[in-house]
């Protein structure tokens, strides 16, 4: 079977080699190149923490095994993979009767999460008023751009091929079917076409004959000097669930604080819903700093290297959208993974196999595939907010 995916991001890059690896004849287009959309604009937490039971949780305990098959397969240094775990603490000892009845539920759908009475014992640099948490030894990190590029690079060593400078701006179709693309560089025939597109899916998708309803959700990250091992593991506070599950469209903050291999610190994200509009505004990043700095004092002392942003590709839901499109026998979505598509790649990508090639979808997904098939929306436009 040959098929051409649209995007060279994470989902496009795992999706080639789960493809690839399944004797597919692959060709990846990017308008840019591998990893220049939104997976080069996030922190790669690779989380089950922040998820409550129901198909986004059970696909990325998937993915999260897969990251770690990944990690044996291609290497953990060429990932970047860290298996360093997730602290969930909660200044306001009120709230603690939710959160651990969040985490019970989790641990019922199969994630390991384990009460701490003194989560100083995991993290020493902690405020001395936060002291009950919640550990998950599952989370886990990766470099998304040195991730995508490395298993791009293997899944053209297994046959794919890989066009950058390349834009998809519309279907060629025979008899109501998709049988490839139009491109800025010439047309493309292809048995399947998987919309790997990211937060552009919505506009992809509808150059394709089937809108799905994609829109961005831009968020801040901030990056510190270099640093003493303060931090552990990913720390972040209980009401980050509550922001990455709202759909508000106003700004909403409450930051993970994470170590990377080269020294800095990562303090992430706010989310807000202003289109594509890419104004760095102070305000955002204080707030952000101001909340790490209630987790960690010491980094009230610490310097800002930089301050980056991107758009999540958010779809209303906000599950992502995977699997084939009735409107256009041929086309497949693989996209709208809001704040989690580094970590729920693998398991997408199996998904999209198993869907192209007759596979166990339930299994693929870890439960019900049929919550992120594209019928699922009402409407068939994906105009931007
Ligand atoms: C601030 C922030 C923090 C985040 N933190 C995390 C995190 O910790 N963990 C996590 O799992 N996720 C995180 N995310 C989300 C994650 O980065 C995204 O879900 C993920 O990168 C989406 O990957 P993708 O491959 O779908 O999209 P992208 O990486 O955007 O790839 C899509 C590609 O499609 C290409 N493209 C678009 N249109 C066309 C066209 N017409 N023709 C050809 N190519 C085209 C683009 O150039 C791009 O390379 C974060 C996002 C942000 C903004």
């Amino acid at each position: 079977m040959r098929v051409v995916i649209v995007g060279a991001g994470m989902i496009g890059a795992c999706t080639a080699l789960a493809l690839a690896r399944a004797g597919c004849e692959v060709e990846v287009l990017d308008r840019l190149q591998v990893g220049a959309g939104t997976t080069s604009r996030g922190e790669g937490n690779v989380l089950v923490s922040d998820k409550g039971p129901g198909p986004e949780l059970d696909l990325a305990l998937v993915s999260r095994r897969l990251w770690g098959d990944l990690a044996l397969e291609i290497g953990a240094d060429a990932l970047e993979f860290e298996a360093k775990g997730g602290v969930v603490v909660t200044p306001d000892t009120a709230s603690l009767p939710a959160l651990r009845e969040f985490a019970d539920g989790q641990a019922a759908a199969g994630v390991d999460a384990r009460t701490v009475d003194d989560v100083h014992e995991l993290e020493p640099h902690l405020a001395p008023e936060l002291d009950v948490g919640i550990w998950y030894p599952q989370d886990a990190q990766v470099q998304p751009v040195l991730a995508a590029h490395a298993i791009l690079r293997h899944a053209c060593a297994l046959g794919a091929r890989y066009r950058p400078g390349t834009t998809v701006v519309g279907a060629l179709q025979c008899g109501g079917r998709l049988t490839g693309v139009r491109t800025d560089t010439g047309d493309v025939a292809a048995d399947a076409v998987v919309n790997a597109a990211g937060t552009w899916g919505g506009a992809v998708s509808e150059s394709l004959g089937a809108p799905v309803p994609v829109l961005p959700r831009r968020g801040f990250v901030l990056v510190t000097e270099p640093l003493p091992l303060w931090v552990r593991h990913k720390v972040y506070t209980a009401d980050y669930v509550t922001n990455v599950a709202a759909s508000t469209e106003g700004l909403e903050t409450s930051c993970v604080v994470e170590s990377t291999r080269g020294g800095t610190i990562l303090i992430g994200a706010s989310r807000e819903r202003v289109g594509y509009d890419t104004t760095m505004l102070p305000s955002t990043p204080a707030r952000l700093a101001a909340q790490a700095v209630s987790l960690f004092p010491r980094l009230a002392d610490a310097s800002l290297l930089r301050v980056y942003r991107g758009f999540r590709p958010y779809c209303p839901d906000p599950l992502p959208v995977i699997g084939p499109d009735d409107r256009m026998p041929g086309l497949v979505h693989a996209c709208g993974h809001e704040g989690a598509g580094i970590g729920l790649a693998p398991a997408t990508a199996e998904l999209v196999a198993a869907h192209l090639l007759g596979g166990d979808v339930d299994a693929a997904a870890g439960g019900d595939a049929a919550a992120f098939l594209p019928g699922r929306f009402a409407t068939d436009t994906a105009k931007e907010t």
